[in-house]
């Protein structure tokens, strides 16, 4: 195999950057052209003079950055030339809209994943495979005691969870990301609920996201205005209420009535942070576990990988199995040249 001397996307101080095509990859600083993954705020930020994303995340982006963004969105899997080079976005299964960024120069071609998971989500479009040389991956739960259950019914164990809880008079509070995660359970939940969800307000308007753009949801009401209309005397009972984890500190926890808590979360994996922290835990990532993420890479047939976040141990595994694997910081065109093990060819 060889590699061009120059990297495709290469890391700056903005964050990736494709210097043929003349676009970063979810900056976190303000950019000219920037080409975003999905809506969550360490991906999308402020800014930038233009946004290229897909079509089904251009409202949650404009929800998360400004109305008044410039903004183009393109169909999975279409292709578009940027500077040199020819760039599509094909699905991650993350959220609603999310991407995986396919650049091609010449017969060069490099993939940088943004979040992805491989697990079923009603409430986004499956993970693709995309082949590669050079794959730049995500690797939030890198190493291997995060691995979980595939297939799981969470819809109708949450459901459960929230009858026994309302048979005992009690109220469920479920916690879960505003953006991705609780529009999954609500999509997971639809088959079952037979009354409203009580959602807080930081969920409401990006559910409504989804719902134009033709998600199928459990019907929600949202929790101030179930609020507002009871009685002093009157408390909550038997409701299920999805909120963000800050809720408690909001002073909500008073009005509230009995409840019992759970949290959905990759992080409800025995030795994960949310594990015996709630009354239960429901093992719901939006990233891929350690399987997941091996899969994926050995499926990109790609050579060479850059992996971000939590990298280490990752690494190691990948280099044992032959996989030029490395740090994203290597991609700093400074470091770049140093790899070691490649032959610097042009193709
Ligand atoms: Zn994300
Ligand atoms: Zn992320």
């Amino acid at each position: 195999m060889s590699f061009f001397s120059s990297p495709l996307i290469s890391w700056t101080d903005k964050g990736l950057y494709c210097e043929a095509g003349g676009f970063h990859i979810d900056p976190h600083r303000a950019v000219d052209l920037a080409v975003i993954t999905h809506a969550h705020s360490d991906h999308a930020r402020r800014g930038h003079k233009k946004y290229l994303c897909v079509r089904d995340g251009i409202e949650l982006l404009k929800t998360r950055v400004g109305k008044k963004i410039a903004v183009e969105g393109f169909a999975y899997g279409e292709a578009f030339a940027l500077g040199d080079t020819t760039v599509s976005l094909h699905s991650a299964g993350h959220i609603l809209g999310s991407a995986q960024v396919r650049v091609q120069r010449g017969n060069e071609v490099w993939v940088a994943s943004g979040d992805y998971k491989r697990d079923r989500d009603p409430s986004c479009a499956p993970f693709e495979v995309v082949p590669c040389d050079t794959f730049i991956t995500e690797a939030t739960f890198g190493t291997p005691q995060f691995v979980w259950e595939k297939d799981l019914e969470h819809g109708r164990l949450i459901h459960e969870w929230w009858e026994e809880t309302a048979a005992k008079g009690k109220n469920c509070v479920l916690f879960g990301y505003s953006l991705g995660k609780a529009q999954r359970i609500l999509a997971e939940l639809a088959p079952f609920a037979t009354k409203p969800v009580l959602i807080h307000s930081t969920i409401a308007e990006l559910t409504e996201c989804y719902r134009r753009e033709g998600k199928v949801l459990a019907p929600t009401s949202v929790l101030t205005d179930v609020l507002y209309y009871l009685f002093d005397s009157e408390e909550l009972r038997g409701e299920l209420i999805l909120a963000p984890p800050s809720i408690l500190r909001e002073g909500w926890a008073s009005k509230l009535g009995r409840f019992e808590t759970a949290f959905a979360s990759g992080w409800m994996t025995p030795g994960g942070f949310g594990f015996n922290r709630y009354d239960r835990g429901f093992v719901m990532s939006d990233h891929a576990d350690w399987d997941d993420l091996n899969l994926t890479i050995r499926q990109s047939g790609a050579h060479r990988v850059f992996v971000q976040h939590r990298e280490g141990e990752l690494i190691r595994h990948l280099r044992k199995s032959g996989i030029d694997a490395h740090h994203v910081e290597q991609l700093r065109v400074d470091n770049y040249t140093s790899l070691g093990g490649t032959v610097l060819k042009l193709l």
